[in-house]
């Protein structure tokens, strides 16, 4: 069966670029406004011969007593809930904050198979950010970069497994 699959990091690491790219349609929106995506988006993936069900997910808010916030939060673990696999997005430019290690906590808990993806690694720069993620504890980050293209038969190769 079609496995689901989870894109779940917080804000503007690059969820929904990676989604348009997986999905080849404009369907999420991406936006420099950290947690733009309000909603779950799911879309029907494809990434070489590997086909599978994708779900974008709004950011994970710090501010908790936030209504929208409690929602996007709500939707999240929702989305990971209902995934085989979780892509955990890194930003290798910005490096590891408080939130990447608040979100992998969210994803720990729930025991679901993770890909780690350090995102924004094209070219030189992405080296030593990717190299950080190591921290989070989900194994070999797969250098990635939503946006140029670069890094997907990697993430072919850490997907296959579930599809
Ligand atoms: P989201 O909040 O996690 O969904 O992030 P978005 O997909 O909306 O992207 C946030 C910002 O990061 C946008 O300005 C994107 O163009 C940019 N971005 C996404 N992927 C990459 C990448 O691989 N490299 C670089 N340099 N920027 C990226
Ligand atoms: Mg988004």
């Amino acid at each position: 069966m079609r496995p689901t699959v989870a894109i779940v990091g917080r804000p503007n690491v690059g969820k929904s670029t990676l989604f348009n790219r997986l999905v080849g349609k404009r369907l999420a929106l991406v936006d420099d406004t950290p947690g733009v995506t309000r909603d779950r988006r799911m879309g029907d993936a494809r990434l070489g011969d590997l086909e599978f069900a994708i779900v974008d997910t709004a950011g994970l808010e710090e501010a908790e007593a936030d209504s929208l916030s409690a929602r996007m939060r709500a939707q999240t673990e929702e989305a990971i809930r209902s995934a085989d696999v979780v892509l955990f997005l890194t930003d290798s430019r910005v490096g590891l904050t408080p939130l990447d290690h608040h979100f992998a906590e969210l994803v720990r808990r729930s025991g679901r198979p993770v890909i780690l993806v350090a995102n924004k690694s094209e070219g030189r720069v992405g080296g030593a950010g990717a190299y950080e993620a190591y921290e989070l504890g989900f194994g070999d980050p797969v250098p990635l970069s939503a946006e140029h293209g670069e890094g997907l038969s990697d993430l072919y190769d850490a997907l296959m497994p579930y599809c």
